[in-house]
């Protein structure tokens, strides 16, 4: 009998937990280890933060995979011992012979003075309800979405938010001046200043300017400070929080702080023997310099390579399946209408296009959520 541990029970480790579950041998142990009891699908922040549909209808409980003969244990990932691919969790030591870290990326708000008495994080779960009713609430005035670090996860999202909004502010008819701040140049760097025009052109014609190389120094109550004196005032901050790789990661070895736990694009393998990451939680540079971006569909189909790679391997053959690096998500452009990232991110340079906005692919977004709720948890 041989056992896969997979660290996180997010997007990638799910996907990877229940590939490796469908791959291997009924006498192989497949364990699946969270903090949490039930998965929440990212994809769902915005819609909850604009009140269109509640978090709670793409949440499921984690014990639902136990059905599936996956062991799910609740606990806190505490170490890791590399040499001997052993995990603690909380007071209980793992040893596996193959090892999935999707620890996905931490928040560290606390990095910039006067972020957490000022803004709400937009992008956790834990701000998300007091988040969703300063929205509610909100009389009218500056709203600003801030970046406040990169690389972050889903980096179309804080745009989407700022169009979802501005028709949220609009149907109420409530006087609302949206904008985004962020360090980036341009709205989204991987795909180049002339792939980005149609989202500036979104963006302009609804009225939400993009202030660019904005690096926030410091929240005061009611203005965030960026280098040189310059400052921009609000009335409601909502903060995509400063990311870091899980301080675990960091005290193993695998990350360098600061940094993010480094892969073979191609394999996900770490190099340490049958330890590999996948997910937020990795860093993979592109040909142009910049890293894949962190979003679900990367974590879900890396999890997937990975768990036909750690089958091959329990079976005693050479592995062959690989991550190659192309991939599509979608983003909502307001009206109803989504737009899709799509390409291939490992082609020097990157091949990646932003499709014209349509309603089709609003549907289709709502469609890769609850395919994905239907594939791992039976609806
Ligand atoms: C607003 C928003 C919108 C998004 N929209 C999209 C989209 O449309 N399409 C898309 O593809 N992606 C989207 N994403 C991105 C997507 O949610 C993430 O990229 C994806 O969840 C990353 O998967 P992961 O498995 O790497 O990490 P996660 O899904 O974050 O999972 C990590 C898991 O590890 C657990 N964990 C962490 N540390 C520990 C520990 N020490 N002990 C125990 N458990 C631990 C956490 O509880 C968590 O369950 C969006 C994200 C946001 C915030």
């Amino acid at each position: 009998m041989a056992r896969a541990l997979v660290l996180g029970a997010g997007f990638g480790g799910i996907a990877a937990a229940v590939a490796l579950r469908d791959q291997l041998d009924r006498s192989d142990e497949v364990i699946l280890v969270d903090r949490r009891d039930e998965f929440v699908m990212g994809t769902r922040k915005t819609w909850h933060l604009i009140g269109a549909s509640p978090l709670a209808e793409g949440a499921r409980p984690l014990s639902r995979l136990a059905g599936r003969g996956i062991r799910v244990i609740r606990g806190e990932v505490r170490a890791l011992e590399l040499g001997s691919r052993a995990v603690m969790v909380d007071d209980d030591r793992f040893e596996a012979d193959a090892v999935v870290i999707a620890l996905g990326a931490m928040h560290e708000p606390s990095a910039v003075p006067g972020l957490v008495e000022y803004a709400w994080s937009a992008w956790s779960l834990e701000d998300l309800p007091a988040a969703t009713q300063a929205i509610q609430d909100f009389p009218g005035g500056r709203v600003v979405i801030g970046i406040f670090g990169s690389p972050y996860t889903c980096p179309p999202a804080p745009f989407e938010l700022a169009l979802l909004l501005r028709d949220h502010f609009v149907a109420r008819g409530i006087d609302a001046q949206v904008s985004v701040f962020g360090p980036a140049p341009i709205v989204l760097p991987v795909l180049g200043a002339a792939g980005c025009a149609l989202l500036d052109g979104r963006l302009d014609e609804r009225g939400v300017p993009y202030l660019a190389g904005r690096q926030a120094r410091a929240v005061t109550d009611g203005a965030v400070r960026f280098a040189e004196s310059e400052q921009i005032g609000f009335d409601l901050l909502l903060a995509v929080p400063p990311h870091r790789a899980p301080a675990v990661l960091v005290e193993s070895g695998l990350a360098k702080p600061g940094s993010w736990v480094g892969v073979d694009r191609a394999t996900l393998e770490t190099g340490h023997p049958g330890i590999y990451a996948i997910g937020d939680c990795t860093g993979i540079p592109l040909a142009n310099g910049l890293p894949l971006p962190k979003a679900g569909l990367f974590a879900e189909r890396e999890g997937r390579a990975v768990a036909s790679r750690i089958a091959a391997t329990f079976r005693g053959e050479e592995p062959h399946t690989t991550f190659d690096g192309t991939g599509a998500c979608f983003v909502e452009m307001g009206g109803g209408e989504a737009s899709t990232i799509r390409g291939d991110f490992y082609a020097d340079p990157p091949a990646i296009e932003l499709t014209m906005p349509s309603q089709a692919q609003r549907e289709e977004k709502v469609r890769f959520e609850t395919e994905r709720l239907q594939r791992w948890f039976g609806g």
